[in-house]
């Protein structure tokens, strides 16, 4: 867990991380993260006006509804805190899409996909500057679509989807299951020249063209944004998935592909943005200057 105290001016005065304690339940880990935002709101001059929850699974702007990892079924956001403060919840990628939207490298920019790809691949499809979830909460799951008919089954339990093949984990296992060689790392498969690591490196980058493709006609985004620990890759990411891209869409042009500016802050500062919301401030944000991670552009 990531936490912070996050002034109005958006000055982060406080960052702290703790352990997760999954293991001990679904009940103690709400009450870790109690103790965590009174430890925090301790630390302040004075209360805070509100507090900004970010959960994983499905979620509402009052409601834990659903995480199967953290086994929790319809936590109400008031059992987060003890203090007497309003609370808003929001959903881990699409609360990071948020920051990215109004602080990061989608500022100014009203419609673009956020993707961190990791260990899965979650989107966040900023419309109109928000996220948007869709009719249940479910909407985003970019990660799941179907990328390779009858392709390779997925944790899911769909078959062929693009986190199959295209996050970093996948990558990393595909490889050891051709090479024999196990544990070998993504960032390793990227930058190797063997012909098995070219060849699973190729059939990521095609999937991650394919529904990039897709999100493209469908949305006409203005942006795509790469992020999480394989955007690190840098150009042996960008450039032959922008190649792919290019080549797959005949009528229009591609969107261009910029790598995330908050890095691992994106959620806490997304947190903090809904904070303020819940505060009454949903004013805050677009005027605040945050320390972002230099990266290089790539158009
Ligand atoms: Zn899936």
């Amino acid at each position: 867990m990531k936490g912070g105290l996050v002034s109005e001016s958006g000055v982060v005065l406080l960052s702290e991380r703790r352990p997760t304690p999954r293991a001990d339940g679904p009940d103690a880990v709400v009450g870790a993260i109690r103790d965590f935002i009174g430890h925090l709101a301790a630390s302040g001059a004075g209360g805070p006006a509100g507090v900004g929850l970010v959960v994983p699974g499905l979620v509402s702007a009052d409601t834990a509804i659903y995480a199967a990892n953290l086994g929790w079924d319809h936590v109400p956001a008031a059992d987060f805190t003890r203090l007497d403060v309003p609370v808003m919840l929001g959903h881990d990628v699409r609360t990071g899409g948020l920051a990215e939207s109004v602080l990061g490298a989608g500022r100014g920019v009203s419609d673009f996909l956020f993707l961190p790809i990791g260990t899965g691949i979650a989107g966040a499809m900023i419309l109109h500057g928000e996220p948007y979830g869709g009719s249940s909460g479910w909407g985003g799951e970019i990660g799941h679509i179907p990328v390779i008919p009858d392709g390779e089954r997925c944790a899911c339990g769909q078959f062929g989807c693009l986190e199959t093949y295209a996050s970093a984990a996948s990558v990393g296992r595909r490889y050891s299951l051709r090479s024999g060689q196990e544990g070998v790392r993504a960032e390793q498969v990227v930058s190797s020249d063997d012909p098995v690591a070219v060849e699973v490196w190729d059939e990521a980058v095609e999937a991650l063209s394919l529904a990039l493709a897709t999100y493209t006609l469908l949305l006409d985004p203005s942006m795509i944004v790469l992020g999480g620990g394989l955007a690190e890759a840098g150009p042996a990411l960008f450039d032959p998935v922008r190649t792919r891209l290019v080549r797959r869409l005949a009528f229009r042009d591609a969107p261009p592909l910029r790598p995330a500016a908050l890095g691992m802050d994106a959620g806490m500062l997304g947190a903090a943005l809904l904070g303020w919301r819940a505060a009454g401030r949903p004013d805050l944000g677009p005027g605040w200057t945050v320390d972002v991670r230099p990266e290089p552009m790539v158009s």
